[in-house]
């Protein structure tokens, strides 16, 4: 009967070793060969060789096929001192692998070198529960949720569009909600306003959001702008990164700056008006597709534009309509699917209908064509028109 050393011993002897500079060579090659660990779950989670695959040894058997198909695949197998991997390396080949190698010394002889390795980041027990039914979709998964809660959005306006809106991206777990409004809640936004209620009338809608969505989510930081946007605070405000814009706007001059800026600095934003029982939606992805000025290149002069009277508004439209939104903004940051950049998505209440039209990007447009004509923010004098009531 052979000893656990003698066998090791035999193990080695039959199959190939590679060493942590060998290996650290091939890293960068075109055919870097697939970096398998072996360890176990607890072992990962303190640190691993960068890109590598995780199977830990006792599961090695029954999960590699679903795994690594490609049995020609080159592999170095790898565990923490170069033991586990000698055996697993040895179970791979006797399972046709005939590409695999072991590491020497394991993982801590790779540290010791002082070359790279990678930390996972682990959800807690707490979002684990929270964010299940999101890490059972192969689309989010931990890795999509992990993104969700490192997301930082930028919500223009609180209000009718961007109270849903907030809510299920807080919800969803994105980390950090910016929210942009200068108004205080009124008894007339409660209709429709969902992120508010009748105990925080008077207060400024920022507040009552943030004091909503922190109750809701305590994963969720909110950060409250109460001010209207303008050219003099915009380049302030999007100083603090955003990867994604929601745009609630309820008015024009708010929408030309938002769409300047978000040109300007490369952020997609996701467009959404409301009208009675109309709603619209869609992506403005800067240099992918579209712009809101390739579409309305500039706004029509004031004298032009009809009376500021007040706009009414079926109260559950913009749940329907912001919440399109915030589908739209999670697909963005998981990566995931095929956003409305391009597409026009109208929606009627009334009928129940959704229709689609494509939008396309205009070489001519004068802020993302080929020679824009606008590079600085311009104010426009507030006025209404039309479909724009939020
Ligand atoms: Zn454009």
């Amino acid at each position: 009967m052979a000893t656990y050393r003698e066998l090791l011993a035999r193990v080695k002897e039959e199959i190939d070793e590679v060493s942590s500079s060998e290996l650290l060579g091939r890293l960068d090659d075109s055919d870097r060969p697939l970096l398998l660990d072996v360890r176990e779950q607890d072992e990962w989670q303190e640190g691993h060789l960068p890109g590598a695959v995780h199977v830990p040894r006792g599961n090695l058997e029954a999960r590699v096929e679903a795994v690594l198909p490609d049995r020609s695949r080159e592999i170095v197998v790898y565990c923490a001192v170069g033991a586990r991997s000698a055996f697993a390396t040895k179970s791979l080949i006797e399972l046709g692998y005939d590409n695999v190698a072991s590491l020497a010394g394991g993982f801590t002889d790779w540290k010791r070198n002082g070359y790279d390795f990678q930390t996972p980041r682990a959800l807690s027990a707490a979002q684990r529960a929270r964010y299940s039914r999101h890490i059972l979709i192969p689309e989010v998964g931990e890795e999509g949720q992990q993104k969700l809660l490192d997301a930082r959005v930028l919500l223009i306006g609180a209000g009718g569009l961007g109270s849903p809106a907030s809510l299920y991206l807080a919800a969803a777990g994105v980390g950090t909600l910016g929210i942009v409004d200068a108004d205080v809640v009124d008894d007339s936004n409660l209709q429709r306003q969902i992120v508010h209620s009748t105990n925080t009338l008077g207060e400024p809608k920022v507040l009552s959001a943030k004091q909503t969505i922190e109750a809701l989510n305590p994963d969720v930081t909110v950060v409250p702008y109460q001010e209207r946007l303008t050219s003099e605070n915009v380049e302030r405000i999007l100083a603090d990164g955003w990867d994604v814009i929601v745009d609630g706007a309820d008015n024009f001059p708010t929408r030309y700056l938002v769409n300047d800026a978000s040109v300007w600095h490369d952020i997609p934003v996701v467009h959404g008006s409301i009208y009675r029982f109309e709603g619209q939606v869609t992506v403005f992805h800067p240099y992918v597709g579209p712009c809101y000025r390739c579409l309305y290149p500039s706004p029509p002069p004031p004298e032009l534009a009809p009376s500021c009277a007040e706009g009414g508004v079926l109260g559950v439209l913009p749940g329907i309509v912001g919440s399109l939104q915030a589908s739209e903004a999670l697909k963005l940051i998981i990566g995931a699917g095929e956003t409305l950049t391009g597409r026009l998505l109208l929606f009627d209440a009334l009928h129940t209908t959704f229709d689609e039209v494509s939008v396309k990007k205009d070489p001519g447009c004068p802020v993302c064509g080929d020679s824009p004509s606008i590079t600085e923010y311009i104010d426009y004098v507030e006025f209404c028109q039309g479909p724009v009531h939020v």
